[in-house]
């Protein structure tokens, strides 16, 4: 562990959110007061842990527009997303041969796509992006043909904040009558969600992204397709059989409670101050040098926390490693295990390698404070001094989780 007198910052919210207090409140009484297993049908432990799993569902589903039966809980969006396109794919009509993902899509969709083409006999082919992160909608229309089974487009990227429009490329793909999915992992921070207004059939969420707890998650699968879809998983029959095992109540509660705080005039009001800050942070670190450039869309179109930001000239592993532990910040660039790859999504908007590699991802989010985002400033000026003078690594040179064991995609 960290020596917990030295002061750290956390600025890694697309990785991961700190757990609100009033989610971790919504979930204790369910890891000690009621112990039932909510599908025990035969006793009151059972009913009330039922409730409470049912409750979760109804709040995530109010959250994206949905109804409860279509809210399938996973263990996260990893699981969420492999099962929206393995699912899927598993039960692909003969006709529909061919999966269409964006070039950004996160890896969890990529390598599903792939086993997925693997196992099914089907065909991916990456759309590709403008120099924003936005899908080229031309190229889509041009793809997309009656032999397209899916169609799957994050709603917000999770390295450059770029926000798709779902809703026009799920118009475009219903039209050939594909199936549509979104990645809505990065959405709730960003901009309010409707399934109904974005027009998808499925929709992935993770509730460590809104402030809930890690090792959860959900799949919403469109009533009217849910016949569709191969569970990945077998046994007991749980959530009418899509994904059968025990629910975690606790975790359910947790979600729910967090997915409740992403909606209304709170959240919103919530957006508008983390992207203060996030202009703030980006435009104080912009004016520390010649070369520092936003990668990624502007405005609207963009994650209110998240400042992609490319340091000319210098090596962004190197800068990360400088900062340590002060400052946590990712690279985007662990996608593998072993040597660090520059991250696909700033090589698909047109960035070279060394460009991507000079490139850092800061998230702010509902916890950061003025203060944190003046430290994080000082922080990157000595960090990008140091840099600049080409001294030597200190100890921690190198960012420690890039380790050919730990180092995958966030
Ligand atoms: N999709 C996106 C866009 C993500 O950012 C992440 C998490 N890094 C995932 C999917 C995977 O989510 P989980 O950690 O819940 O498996």
């Amino acid at each position: 562990m960290t020596d917990p007198t030295i002061r750290r910052v956390y600025m890694d919210y697309q990785a991961s959110t700190p757990v609100d207090p009033r989610v971790a409140a919504a979930m204790t009484p369910f890891l000690f007061e009621h112990p039932g297993n909510p599908h025990a049908a035969e006793h009151s432990f059972g009913w009330e842990a039922n409730a409470a799993v049912e409750g979760a569902a109804a709040r995530v589903a109010a959250a994206i527009g949905a109804d409860a039966d279509e809210i399938v809980f996973t263990s996260g969006a990893t699981e969420a997303n492999n099962l929206a396109v393995l699912g899927l794919s598993a039960r692909a009509e003969k006709g529909r041969r061919r999966i269409l993902v964006s070039a950004v899509e996160h890896t969890s969709v990529l390598a599903a796509a792939r086993a997925a083409a693997a196992r099914a006999g089907l065909v991916v082919e990456a759309v590709p992006v403008d120099g924003q992160g936005l899908l080229r909608l031309g190229t889509l229309q041009e793809l997309l043909a009656e032999d397209v089974l899916l169609v799957s487009v994050m709603s917000v990227n999770n390295e450059v904040g770029a926000i798709q429009r779902v809703a026009a490329i799920a118009r475009m793909a219903h039209a050939v009558g594909a199936i549509v999915h979104t990645d809505a992992v990065q959405a709730l921070p960003a901009t309010p969600i409707d399934v109904a207004e974005m027009d998808v059939d499925m929709l992935s969420l993770s509730a460590h992204k809104i402030y809930g707890p890690k090792g959860i998650g959900a799949l919403f699968v469109r009533r009217a397709i849910r016949d569709k879809i191969e569970p990945l998983i077998y046994g007991g029959g749980q959530q009418d059989g899509l994904r059968a095992g025990t629910v975690p109540v606790s975790l359910c509660a947790g979600f729910g409670e967090a997915a409740g705080l992403m909606t209304g005039a709170a959240a919103s009001a919530e957006r508008v101050r983390v992207s203060v800050l996030r202009d703030d942070l980006a435009r104080r670190i912009a004016a520390l040098g010649e070369g520092i450039a936003m990668n990624g869309p502007a405005g609207d179109a963009r994650h209110p926390g998240n400042a992609n930001l490319r340091f000319g000239g210098i090596d962004a592993q190197e800068l990360l490693g400088m900062m340590q532990p002060a400052l946590a910040v990712s690279s985007g660039a662990a996608c593998t295990s072993g040597t660090p790859e520059p991250s696909h999504v700033l090589r698909a908007m047109g960035l070279s390698a060394p460009e991507a590699g000079e490139s850092l991802r800061f998230s702010v989010g509902r916890f950061t404070s003025e203060e944190d985002v003046d430290f994080a400033v000082t922080v990157v000026e000595d960090a990008l001094k140091r840099a600049r003078e080409s001294s030597p690594l200190p100890a921690l040179g190198r960012a420690p989780h890039l380790t050919a064991a730990s180092a995958k995609c966030s």
